[in-house]
């Protein structure tokens, strides 16, 4: 039985991950970081098959007791500060975790990682690594201009994987993932903020969505698509970094206007507010991205289209909100 550790188990990717790992016959370790920290409890709940280990991509100590229990075949490093905003306000704290505990991880598996079957490393890295675009669409060769902490931070973990493949000859991937979304996404993300607020107005919930800008662009895939891609780098006799990306863009307007459509709402301008708090201090205006070489290398496709990603993102708020809704009458 393949044996596979996660970090960030507990987030949008790591339990689509570790569902699609274990289906696939792998032993499944999920390293989650705290005490007594709730979203673990939660995830024993609905993946009673992950072997939850304490961890926190901080401590090395920590990665190398996690490694040399789990024995793991593959480390999927998915754990991050991962949301852009809270990245400008906790800078440092980004800068630790994101970026120099991908460091931590990839030493800890120089000390740990099987000397018979090495241990096969995949860095979740960004399409937020290429910011401000130097050009469209961005494939595996475009220059980086990270225009966030996150972002910066990302491309330390990018570099410094591509640094240990280089100099110790680890099997060590990075996939640029661009947005990947799903009706787990975090609410603090807009595409999810947008379609829990949509289900809500359209119970009668809320009144209104405040939103940052409309105008930026992104490339809106969909996360259980998106794992697939992460396990089939690993899959291959050559280590190597991959876009995946769905090669499409849309504003966040578009996003918005097709979720208030999906609840049978046209005037959706009704209910949307400017709230300049979610703006940020600089901004990725656009980004697309070229999967050719995931396509052509790895045979990885995307199967939902971004109409039956917000649909089915909107379909499922609402009957997450109708519940709730009903549980308290
Ligand atoms: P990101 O691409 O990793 O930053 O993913 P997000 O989902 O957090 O943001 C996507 C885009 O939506 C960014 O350009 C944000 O500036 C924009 N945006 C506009 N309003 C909001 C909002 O209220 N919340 C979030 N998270 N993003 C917003």
């Amino acid at each position: 039985m393949p044996r596979a550790l996660i970090t960030g188990v507990t987030g949008q990717d790591g339990q689509y991950l570790a569902q699609f790992l274990h289906d696939r016959g792998y032993e499944v370790f999920g390293l989650v970081k705290g005490q007594n920290n709730p979203r673990g409890t939660l995830l024993q709940e609905e993946f009673p098959f992950v072997d939850v280990v304490s961890g926190d991509l901080q401590d090395l100590p920590s990665l190398v007791a996690a490694l040399e229990y789990a024995q793991p075949d593959e480390v999927y490093n998915l754990g991050a500060i991962s949301f852009v905003a809270l990245s400008f306000r906790q800078a440092e704290l980004t800068a630790n975790v994101t970026g120099l505990g991908v460091l931590r991880m990839l030493e800890a598996i120089r000390m740990v990682g099987g000397r018979e079957n090495p241990t096969r490393f995949y860095q979740a890295s960004s399409s937020e690594m290429f910011g401000k675009v130097r050009e469209t669409p961005q494939n595996e060769q475009t220059p980086f201009y990270p225009r966030s902490p996150y972002g910066v931070a990302k491309v330390f973990g990018h570099d410094i994987t591509i640094n240990y493949r280089d100099s110790y000859g680890l099997y060590a991937c990075s996939g640029l993932l661009f947005n990947h979304e799903s009706p787990r996404r975090g609410v603090e993300f807009v595409t999810r903020k947008v379609t829990n607020a949509v289900a809500r107005i359209k119970l009668g919930l809320q009144q209104e969505l405040a939103l940052g800008s409309l105008e930026p662009r992104r490339d809106w895939g969909f996360a259980g698509d998106y794992v697939k891609a992460m396990w089939l780098m690993l899959q291959q006799d050559e280590p190597d970094d991959y876009v995946v990306a769905t090669g499409q863009t849309h504003s966040v307007r578009d996003f918005v206007e097709l979720a208030f459509q999906a609840a049978g709402i046209d005037d959706w301008q009704r209910f949307v507010r400017l709230d300049e708090r979610f703006l940020r201090p600089s901004e990725v205006d656009l980004l697309v991205g070229d999967a050719s070489k995931a396509r052509k290398v790895l045979g990885w496709e995307p199967t939902m289209s971004f109409p039956e990603l917000v649909t089915t993102m909107v379909a499922h708020d609402l009957d997450v909100e109708q519940r709730k809704a009903e549980g308290r009458r």
